[in-house]
């Protein structure tokens, strides 16, 4: 197997939309997209060693098939258990990554994301997150303290630091 400690990378089934993107909240490396299905979903996993995951049961017939979770649920939530159970999730930086293109997010000052936001943005938020690939910005504690509770529903609230 592959080092323990490096937190899992993904390629998601394009079926898979909603898990991908809370996948990426939680901080994984997640290759998602329109063309991810089928043989491409395949080779892309293959060709980058991420972990599939998928519902398409013609692909799992495949003796060849690369490392993946089959998922059985409908429900993101289920699915996000699904995952959970069969590999380590990464607890400890959530809301790190474009969740438009999966890149990492890098700290923008105020006076940079003056420019790229509506005026009350600027006047009432601290903090911003830029993509570093598609260039949009992050803000808001209201959208964040709401994903963060999902997480916690979910049983995956971030951890001060990692589980040794
Ligand atoms: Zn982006």
């Amino acid at each position: 197997m592959s080092d323990a400690a490096a937190p899992p990378r993904f390629a998601v089934d394009r079926m898979l939309g909603r898990l991908a993107r809370w996948l990426r909240i939680l901080g994984h490396d997640v290759a998602y997209g329109p063309h991810l299905g089928g043989r491409g979903l395949v080779a892309c996993a293959r060709r980058e060693g991420r972990l599939l995951l998928t519902r398409d049961t013609r692909l799992v017939r495949d003796p060849e098939l690369p490392p993946h979770v089959f998922i059985h649920s409908d429900h993101f939530r289920e699915q996000l258990r699904e995952v959970a159970a069969a590999v380590p999730l990464r607890r400890s930086t959530p809301l790190c990554r474009c969740l438009d293109c999966n890149r990492p997010l890098i700290d923008v000052s105020r006076d940079e994301a003056r420019d790229r936001v509506p005026e009350y943005v600027a006047a009432t938020q601290e903090r911003f997150l830029g993509c570093t690939g598609c260039g949009r910005l992050y803000w808001g504690a209201t959208h964040r303290t709401h994903m963060l509770d999902e997480l916690a529903t979910l049983g995956l609230a971030p951890e001060a630091r990692p589980s040794a």
